[in-house]
Order: C-alpha cells, then sequence, then structure tokens
C-alpha cells in the first residue's frame, strides 16, 4: 500500500502538511530562480564539445600533427605554442593584439598547450580561456611591486622547500607548466627557464622532511607537479614513502585543465604503487570541464588519488556568483570536490585579474545552503608575507555569549536564537 493514505506508515504525512512543505519548496526554488534562468546560457565544455574539436583540427592542420599526436601528451609539450604568428592562425588577433602580446612577452613569458589552445572561443574577447591563456598589455603595464609575495627568504628552511605551517610543508620540484596561466601567482618562477630541480636538492628537501617528525603532509609541486617524468616521481614518492611519520602526499597539478593528455595509465600505475595521494588541481571556469577532463579523473580515481579543486576567483571570469556556481556544479559531475577558492594576490602584472574580498564573499553567501554542502569551498585570503591561508566567511554567528545563548542566522536570513551547553571551561570555574 503507498505510504499516501497509509496512516501507520512511519513516512505518512497528512495533506495539510504536505501543502506547506510545497509552498516552502516553492519559496526555496524562488532563492535560486536567477540561477536557474541563467544556468544553461553559462558556457561549459560538455556543450562546446564539438567547438573543441573543430579546433582540435585546425590546431592540428597549423602545427602539422596527426589525432595520434593529439593524444600524447609529450606532443603537446613539445609543440606548445610560444609564437605569435602560430598563435594567431589559431585565434582571431589583430597587428595590435599581436604587438601588444610581443610586448609584454619581453616581460613576462607566455606559452599555451595546444589542448588549451583548442578550448579557446577564436573571435570572442571575454573568453575566459583566452583571458587565462593570452598575454594582454595591462600585464606589461601593471608596475605595482611585490616582488615575493611568499616571502620565500623567511619560509625556505631547506633546499627546495617551502614552510608555512607546523605539520605540513611544500617541496618546489620544478617551474614547468603546461601553460603559463596569465594570473600566475608564481609568474617571477616561471619567467625563467624551464628547470626540472636535480635529484641532490631533492634528497636534501626529503631529508629535510625526514628530520621533522611533525611533518605528517607533503605538497610536491613547482610549477605543475606532473611536468616531471613518470620515473622521476615514482623516485621522489617512494623516497617520501620511506619516511615513517610522513601521512600523506599530495600533488599540485594544473595539467587536469591545461593538458588531461598527462593522465596516462602508466602515470596512474605510478601513482597507486604510492597511496595515500591526493591531488590538488586547479579549474577557474566551466568551459574547461569536457569529456577529456572527465577522462582523466576517471583514471585517477581508478588510482585511488583523490581529487580536489583550488580555484582562483578571478576577476571577469569566474567572479560572477552564477558562474562559480555552475562551475562548481560541473567539478562534482566529474567527481572532483572543490576545496578552496583563492583571492589573487597583490602580484605585480596580475592587477587587472583581482576582485575584491567582498566579491568573493558574495559568491560564498550565495552557494552555502544554495546548493549541496559538498559542493561549497572555503574562499582564502591568503595572508601578507607568507603568514597562511586565512578562510573568509559569510557572518553566520551574530552573537555568543556567556550563558550559552547563541544568535546567528541561517543560510536563508533567518535569525535564531539557540540555548547551548555552557562552555565546558567556564563551567569549571
Ligand atoms: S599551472 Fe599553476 S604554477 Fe603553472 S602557470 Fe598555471 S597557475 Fe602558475
Amino acid at each position: 500500500m503507498s505510504v499516501a493514505g497509509n496512516t501507520d506508515s512511519p513516512m505518512y504525512v497528512p495533506e495539510e502538511n504536505r501543502k506547506i512543505a510545497r509552498e516552502r519548496a516553492g519559496r526555496h526554488v524562488e532563492m535560486i530562480r536567477d540561477y536557474l534562468e541563467v544556468r544553461d546560457r553559462i558556457p561549459a565544455g560538455f556543450k562546446l564539445w564539438d567547438r573543441f574539436q573543430e579546433s582540435k583540427l585546425r590546431i592540428l592542420r597549423v602545427l602539422n600533427g596527426t589525432e595520434s599526436d593529439w593524444k600524447d601528451y609529450r606532443w603537446h609539450l613539445k609543440h606548445a605554442i610560444t609564437d605569435t604568428k602560430i598563435l594567431a592562425e589559431i585565434v582571431d588577433l589583430s597587428p595590435r593584439e599581436m604587438q601588444d602580446i610581443t610586448q609584454t612577452s619581453t616581460q613576462y613569458r607566455w606559452q599555451i598547450s595546444p589542448y588549451y589552445a583548442s578550448l579557446i572561443d577564436p573571435q570572442n574577447r571575454d573568453c575566459p580561456i583566452f583571458k587565462q591563456s593570452v598575454p594582454t598589455i595591462l600585464e606589461y603595464l601593471d608596475t605595482e611591486e611585490i616582488p615575493d609575495p611568499y616571502a620565500i627568504v623567511y619560509n625556505s628552511p631547506a633546499p627546495l622547500i617551502t614552510r608555512l605551517y607546523a605539520d605540513r610543508l611544500i617541496i618546489n620540484v620544478t617551474n614547468i607548466c603546461a601553460m603559463f596561466c596569465r594570473h600566475c601567482l608564481r609568474k617571477k618562477d616561471i619567467s625563467q627557464a624551464d628547470m626540472i630541480y636535480p635529484r641532490e636538492d631533492i634528497r636534501a628537501a626529503i631529508d629535510y622532511v625526514a628530520g621533522c617528525p611533525e611533518i605528517r603532509d607533503v605538497l610536491i609541486t613547482g610549477g605543475d607537479a606532473l611536468a616531471l617524468s613518470d620515473d622521476y616521481l615514482d623516485w621522489i614518492l617512494a623516497e617520501l614513502g620511506k619516511i615513517p611519520h610522513l601521512e600523506i602526499k599530495r600533488l599540485g597539478s594544473r595539467m587536469l585543465a591545461t593538458l588531461p593528455q598527462r593522465i596516462t595509465p602508466d602515470l596512474c600505475a605510478v601513482l597507486k604503487k604510492h597511496k595515500p595521494i591526493y591531488l590538488n588541481t586547479q579549474f577557474n571556469h566551466p568551459v574547461e570541464i569536457n569529456p577529456d577532463s572527465e577522462r582523466a579523473v576517471d583514471l585517477l580515481i581508478q588510482a585511488g588519488v583523490l581529487v580536489g579543486n583550488q580555484s582562483v576567483l578571478l576577476k571577469g571570469i569566474n567572479s560572477d556568483k552564477n558562474v562559480m556556481k555552475k562551475l562548481v556544479h560541473e567539478l562534482l559531475r566529474i567527481r572532483v570536490r572543490p576545496y578552496y577558492i583563492f583571492n589573487c594576490k597583490k602580484l605585480q602584472g596580475i592587477r587587472h585579474f583581482r576582485a575584491s574580498i567582498q566579491d568573493g564573499l558574495n559568491i560564498m553567501e550565495n552557494l552555502r545552503g544554495y546548493t549541496s554542502g559538498l559542493a561549497v569551498p572555503t574562499f582564502i585570503v591568503t595572508a601578507p608575507e607568507g603568514k597562511g591561508k586565512t578562510p573568509i566567511a559569510p557572518a553566520y554567528l551574530l552573537n555568543i555569549n556567556r550563558n550559552g545563548k547563541v544568535l546567528f542566522r541561517t543560510w536563508a536570513g533567518q535569525v535564531c536564537e539557540y540555548e547551548d551547553e555552557i562552555p565546558e571551561q567556564q563551567s569549571a570555574h
């Protein structure tokens, strides 16, 4: 018998209560109405797949490559686009734009993987892929001087190490990336010759970790950790695996977004040997998420690697609450957990990408409660001078007093008074 008319069923709900529930659900739907109206108009990679395939064929013609080359990440690295004339055969560029790119490249290096170039909308200057990959004169004209936002001189106790916290640290293994993102916070490292750091320096970094029993978590990054060969990565992970107090290894790589072909069965066989491994990547816009990225994530998951996403809040790219909501939904769809949204640092050459902290708060306000908790990342403002990541969230707690009375507001804006327990420390006195 259906639960609808069965008053003995624990799931029985009287019709008048159902009516109240339906009205309530309707009010909640109205709260996301603006998103529902625009969500299908926000460009997304799964829908743009046919256009990407056309671009791929054009790029293969320009670079004289084949379909099988396209599947090979080494071909993409070897044929990374660094020449304005070649770029102009792929994207419609005016003579002025070509001149600007050339001028900006005297200050900042640029490079785009053929794969990432295939995601560019060739005529649209608002294309989020174009903005992240093609240099603009605004970089060159930004002379705000913050030479070392990581304050690396005070945070590197051993070669290649950045240490900002008590129980975890970074080993920087390379400055190579598949693409040099225009908003990169490591612009100054990237703007040098390509370097995979030598074994003796990495050995010294691993020895430092071995000598610090409090370190339980190491992040291998660069540049891009997956710019290393499978063998070199295997060696580093194996050496780290010999350190008894090290509980987890993390990899920092943007290749899921910029060169998903790098995620091969061979690489995954290496990663599978060294669990637990977490990989944090950086998707910044739903256009970057498509069947290629999904295939790459599937391979990683089969190898037991857990994938999280760290977006950078980028003005005019993802600083819109609905675009960010679409992004986190698309991430979950391919089984990537939204982890952080970083604000853009005050670094020379990226000022035009910087959105305000208030913009970030508006995005967070529009996520928490308005969508699955699993889709809600933490908004992080990186404190100056290497003082660490600071989570910033809308204020839900309005007041808390000694007598256990707590005043807060819900995600939907209702103010509630809550009778809490007396805090333990206080009741003991
Ligand atoms: S992949 Fe990361 S490190 Fe490399 S250029 Fe892009 S943001 Fe910078």
